[in-house]
């Protein structure tokens, strides 16, 4: 990129490119002593917090709510029990049909209502399944082992959850305790909403949204979605997203029928019918389109990294000019800019010599904020129009959702996310908001007018964040604490009431 840099700022040397820069997204300096968490967490004593939390999540870690079949009743009663220690009631709110499994709703009412709406802090209590043979012996997916990292010195609690997402429900939990222990004054509701079956089909939200919704009364919420990342974009330099935007989805079977026969004699029945259209979809063109949110995460990366890469990522323009080709050759951020079309799978098939009489493909489409799900779909099928037999057959589908960034949830988010780790030693970090491209929760809150931040407030590696849905995932004392008190600390600026305590 270097050389194409060079030649192109010579190119638009001066004020034009200078003046379509990226404006930050919150005031570079903040008086840290002046936010209402400086003076009201004071007392706090964080080293003990965290030992605390820490203790608590283990607990939660080996508190088997897998998903199939899930028990969330398990990990609700778990949390509900957390909280009764600090006299916090909580209700266990049971799904349709199915004892076994519950969401949690607990709220602190609000002791100088402002009139705003509840601040939601917002969970998944079920985890995926796990191969626990593929994990490290002695430290399986509900062992709730404890290591020492050998090249940092760091505690490391092990088990499935630990990342995605049973950290940020234990900590929404403990910032739930210490707002009642510290006895702040509350300008508005803080509601801790837990919820089972996410990882499947989010019975537990679409519950709780159907059934108990006068119960929430969320105006903002804070959900799982976004981390930081070390090295994710520049060396050296964390870079933390907060989701602020999922992208949409379009599912559908490519289905084609015909005639069924013998396989010894090949004429075009379902199967070639089916092919010629899949043919037709990889050859699909999707153009690119750089969501907003995308560009202020790389003017926000590029601010810290400064140089020539800085001035490139802090300019929208130079980003499409220099930085796209790399955007789209890596999948993950190709993912970030392209209306995707995936074939993930096939059915139909009998034996070898018989050639069946129907065949599909599942075809899965994530679609950027600004793509109507019925405008690809009616693409698709003018696409595959005139190939005898075939036919698209919609199994699901959602547009994408977003959350404005301008707004005092994220920027308290945002600026403790970056504090805390400065706090903690971590001098190289970009925060900024980042467009998902699957999809969490928040995708149901958004439908229903929440703004939901994805922010599950750790800094990993990459290989770290690969364990997410995968083997050894496990989650460090140090990100605990410095979670904690960045979550804390937000949360308390954006619920304390003006008065202070005495
Ligand atoms: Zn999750």
């Amino acid at each position: 990129m270097n050389r194409r840099v060079a030649a192109l700022l010579a190119l638009v040397a001066g004020a034009s490119a200078a003046a379509c820069a990226t404006t930050p997204l919150r005031p570079r300096v903040v008086d840290e002593a002046a936010l209402p968490s400086a003076r009201l967490l004071a007392p706090m004593a964080w080293p003990t917090a965290a030992d605390e939390a820490f203790v608590d999540l283990r607990s939660y870690l080996m508190s088997d709510t897998i998903n199939p079949p899930g028990n969330e009743r398990r990990g609700a009663e778990l949390l509900a029990a957390l909280l009764a220690k600090d006299g916090i009631e909580a209700a266990v709110l049971e799904l349709p049909d199915d004892p076994t499994r519950a969401n949690l709703i607990a709220r602190l009412p609000a002791t100088q209502p402002s009139g705003e709406g509840a601040l939601c802090l917002v969970s998944h209590i079920d985890v995926v399944t796990a191969e626990a043979a593929r994990w490290p012996p002695g430290r399986g997916p509900l062992e709730g082992a404890v290591t020492t990292d050998e090249r940092s010195g760091d505690q490391l609690v092990w088990g499935r959850g630990a990342l995605d997402m049973k950290v940020l429900g234990l900590l929404e939990t403990e910032v739930l305790r210490w707002l009642k222990r510290l006895q702040l004054p509350l300008r508005r509701d803080v509601v801790l909403l837990a919820v089972a079956d996410e990882e499947v089909a989010s019975k537990g939200m679409v519950d709780a949204i159907a059934r108990h919704w006068d119960k929430l009364g969320c105006t903002h919420a804070i959900n799982e979605g976004g981390l930081g990342i070390d090295g994710a974009l520049v060396d050296g330099q964390v870079s933390f997203g907060i989701s602020v935007a999922e992208k949409g989805v379009l599912w559908v079977r490519v289905k084609a029928v015909g005639e069924p026969g013998h396989g010894s004699t090949p004429v075009p029945r379902a199967p070639q019918r089916l092919l010629e259209a899949l043919d037709r979809i990889r050859a699909w063109p999707r153009p690119w389109r750089v969501h907003p949110s995308i560009y202020q995460l790389l003017a926000e990366v590029g601010h810290e990294a400064g140089g020539v890469t800085g001035y490139v990522l802090e300019r929208p323009l130079l980003v499409n000019w220099l930085a796209i080709d790399r955007f789209l050759d890596e999948p993950a951020a190709s993912a970030l800019v392209t209306d995707t079309v995936n074939i993930t799978g096939f059915a139909g098939a009998k034996e070898p010599n018989v050639v069946p009489s129907e065949v599909s493909a599942l075809v899965d489409m994530r679609l950027l904020p600004g793509t109507a799900p019925a405008a690809v779909l009616a693409e698709l099928r003018a696409l595959v129009a005139g190939i005898e037999g075939v036919s698209v057959e919609v199994i699901d589908q959602r547009p994408a959702a977003e959350s404005p960034w301008d707004d005092p949830v994220f920027r308290a988010l945002a600026h403790h996310a970056e504090a805390s780790a400065r706090a903690d030693g971590i001098a190289r970090i970009a925060v900024g908001p980042v467009l998902s491209p699957g999809f969490t929760d928040s995708i149901l809150l958004r439908e229903r007018g929440v703004r939901a931040y994805g922010f599950v407030p750790v800094i990993v590696t990459r290989a770290e964040a690969a364990t997410m849905h995968g083997d050894g995932e496990r989650v460090s004392k140090r990100n605990v604490a410095r979670g904690l008190k960045a979550l804390l600390s937000a949360v308390v600026d954006v619920v304390a009431a003006p008065t202070a305590p005495h």
